[in-house]
């Protein structure tokens, strides 16, 4: 079933609302009953709410634009009311080794003269960021959902640091490649390719690399963070208990559409 689990308000409202009014023209009205009619209307006009006035803006949202408030992430299009920033991912819940390592990921980048930024929330990425029109997210949604319907449960492994750069070259990050897993990724890939396709949107890597971006920084550090790779690669392989390998249990792909999250829940092996 699909589910909506975690929601915002459903007021990013379309924009292209016809707010015109019809005027009246100066000889309208007989011209003893002029005052009249204006002394009514000042008396019964109503300020509008600001609910309403902001359902018919086109403007930049000033608080979603805030870097600081999607860590750090740059957008390379503009936020406008009724345009969803929209991608699908499989959700990673990381373990208790994964935190302590990420802090001396950190620790040692630091070292190299670079602010890492640890991700909010970890995932890996099926989809690239596209942007749905409001109206487009059901139909997108059960577009995806009608495609998923036959795909099976599986688990992914990672244990590989790989820096990524983003198109804009505005952000570098440090990632976990995907070993094991990665067909069945492919195949998840095509399915979410025709949904994209069909609503006339962008299209994945043509070559994935999957991963979890673990830790962040602005601008395209990528040579520098390259340079001491091996040195952050040995933290994740010289953990107390052995290399550590990153599973990821693939049994429900997600799609996240502005706040909201949809989940589409991958069937069984058997
Ligand atoms: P993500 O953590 O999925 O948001 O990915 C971090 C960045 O890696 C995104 O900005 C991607 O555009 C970028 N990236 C660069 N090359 C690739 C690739 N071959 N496959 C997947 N992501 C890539």
């Amino acid at each position: 079933m699909l589910v909506v689990y975690s929601s915002s308000s459903e007021e990013e409202g379309d924009s292209s609302v016809n707010t015109g009014s019809q005027e009246h023209g100066e000889n309208s009205y007989p011209a003893k009953k002029k005052p009249k009619i204006e002394q009514l209307s000042t008396k019964t006009k109503l300020p509008v709410p600001h609910c309403v006035l902001n359902m018919f803006s086109d403007e930049l949202d000033a608080q979603t634009e805030d870097p600081s408030l999607h860590g750090g992430r740059v957008r390379s299009f503009k936020h406008e009311r009724g345009n969803w920033a929209t991608y699908v991912y499989f959700s990673y819940n990381p373990e208790e080794e994964f935190t302590d390592i990420m802090e001396d990921l950190v620790l040692v980048a630091k070292r190299h003269g670079i602010d890492l930024m640890p991700q909010e929330e970890f995932h890996v990425s099926l989809s690239q960021t596209v942007v749905l029109r409001h109206h487009w997210i059901q139909p997108f949604t059960q577009n995806l959902k009608a495609g998923l319907a036959l795909c099976k449960r599986f688990m992914c492994s990672a244990e590989k640091l790989k820096v990524y750069c983003n198109a804009e070259k505005t952000r570098t990050f440090i990632g976990v490649e995907v070993s094991a897993g990665k067909n069945q990724l492919m195949d998840l890939v095509k399915v979410v390719d025709k949904t994209m396709t069909e609503f006339r949107l962008e299209t994945f890597y043509k070559e994935p690399s999957f991963h979890v971006s673990l830790a962040s920084c602005i601008g395209d550090l990528t040579w520098q963070m390259n340079s001491f790779l091996k040195e952050l690669q040995s933290i994740m392989d010289k953990q107390d208990d052995g290399p550590f390998i990153l599973s990821l249990n693939c049994v429900e792909l997600r799609c996240r559409t502005g706040k909201k999250v949809f989940r589409f829940p991958l069937s069984p092996e058997n």
